[in-house]
């Protein structure tokens, strides 16, 4: 390397690279630190940012080690950096890493470094290493862009190819260059050696790529952070249901559009019966499992355009929008039926579960979701007092509440 007064633009370039790769790599080792559950990935990231690193370190010394072909080195830290970002992001989307192709793919790069190593036959190794790597490239947008979908198939699709972008901006230049270095190879590998300089522009590209897909990674990170925050505060733990505060949301949401098009909104108020006792004579467990199960028997139940929310401890507030109240004594049947029937065993003991329902709706006048859920538990308060296992409809919700 020369020295730091005659340093040339693009040796200064990697070695600004090499530092900011450095600084990378601390932060994804603090994330990790952190963020006991993206631990995983976070480490993966922190070894991509060190052979990206490494990867810009050997280019920089190359002339110093003549003996040792530098490009085939730092070639084989590109493609192990690219596998590791790759690996990261399926360790956080909870797939099973496809360590086999990975590991064929490495073996396959040093494969090309070998039988192409002679100065004569770079052409065919530079090709070969751009399409690799471009390949490996897409491979990992498509990992950011699941990555991204997995919490919310339907929204985030322009964030996803934000995401996603640098990944394929990266894919579509390798590919170019290996097609560029087979039509017109002298210009190529004329521009990719190191005797004074790189080439600026290869430096830049190669440093803008790297930042701006770890850049990715970042936005990746606060993406699923938020998720898992927004997550947290509006969904029940236990069943995994939508709480109490995202029901009022849903409420308020569903009254407007009800107002607007004139159309009825029922609640559902279902309550197990003697609860009490299931977690007395079975244990707290017991009493946990009987709820998720019911969770997920009311959900496969539901419309898809219906909210079925944990309310409180064994109750649950299932919302119907545009459905009067006959619809919804129907469906309040039919879910205690259901109920009644569905074998709830635990450790291998059949645990006997009924549900009281009470039905209210609202059709016409001002909303107000507290009259709404008032009315639900005044139906509920009498299917108790009817002897429980039944479903009452609120004496109001034919004309409305
Ligand atoms: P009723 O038929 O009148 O509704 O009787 P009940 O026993 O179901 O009602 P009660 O209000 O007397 O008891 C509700 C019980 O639900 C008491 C509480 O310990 C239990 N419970 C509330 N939340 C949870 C929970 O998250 N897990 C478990 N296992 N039990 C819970
Ligand atoms: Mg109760
Ligand atoms: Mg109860």
């Amino acid at each position: 390397m020369a020295s730091l007064e005659t340093l040339s633009a693009a040796h200064a370039t990697l070695l600004v690279g090499i530092l900011l790769e450095c600084f990378l790599a601390l932060g994804w080792l603090i994330a990790a630190a952190l963020l006991p559950p993206m631990r995983a990935a976070a480490l993966h990231w922190a070894g991509f940012a060190l052979l990206q690193g490494g990867a810009f370190f050997l280019y920089l010394n190359s002339a110093n080690w003549p003996g040792f072909s530098v490009l085939a080195a730092s070639n084989m830290l590109l493609v192990s950096a690219l596998l590791l970002q790759l690996r990261g992001l399926h360790l956080m989307t909870g797939r099973p890493p496809a360590d086999l192709v990975f590991l064929t793919l490495l073996v396959l790069t040093g494969l090309v470094q070998w039988i192409w190593l002679a100065p004569e036959q770079a052409m065919w190794r530079i090709a070969a290493v751009s399409v690799l790597t471009g390949g490996l490239c897409a491979w990992n947008a498509v990992a950011l862009l699941h990555c991204i979908r997995q919490e919310n198939a339907r929204s985030h699709r322009l964030l996803g190819l934000l995401m996603s972008a640098p990944a394929v901006f990266g894919c579509t230049l390798l590919v170019l260059r290996a097609l560029f270095v087979l039509l017109d190879p002298a210009q190529i590998i004329r521009d990719d050696r190191l005797d004074q300089s790189i080439g600026m522009l290869a430096a830049l590209g190669w440093l803008f790529l790297s930042l701006s897909m770890a850049l990715a990674l970042m936005g990746v990170v606060l993406y699923k952070l938020q998720h898992k925050l927004s997550e947290a505060a509006t969904h029940d733990a236990l069943t995994g249901l939508p709480n109490r505060r995202a029901a009022d949301d849903f409420m308020a949401q569903e009254a407007l559009r009800a107002q607007r098009q004139g159309t009825p909104l029922s609640a559902l108020m279902v309550d197990i019966d003697f609860f009490k006792k299931v977690n007395d004579q079975h244990g707290h467990a017991a009493g946990d499992h009987v709820l998720q199960t019911l969770a997920r028997l009311l959900q496969e139940r539901a419309r898809a355009t219906d909210l079925v929310s944990r309310w409180g401890g064994e109750e649950f507030l299932v919302l119907l929008p545009d459905t009067p109240p006959t619809g919804a004594h129907e469906l309040g049947e039919q879910l205690r039926q259901a109920v009644q029937s569905a074998p709830f065993v635990w450790q291998q003991k059949t645990v006997p579960v009924t549900v009281s329902i009470g039905a209210a709706t609202w059709s016409s006048g001002d909303f107000h979701a507290n009259t709404l859920i008032a009315h639900a538990d005044g139906a509920l308060y009498q299917a108790k007092n009817s002897g429980r296992n039944c479903v009452r409809l609120a004496d109001d919700s034919a004309a409305g509440t």
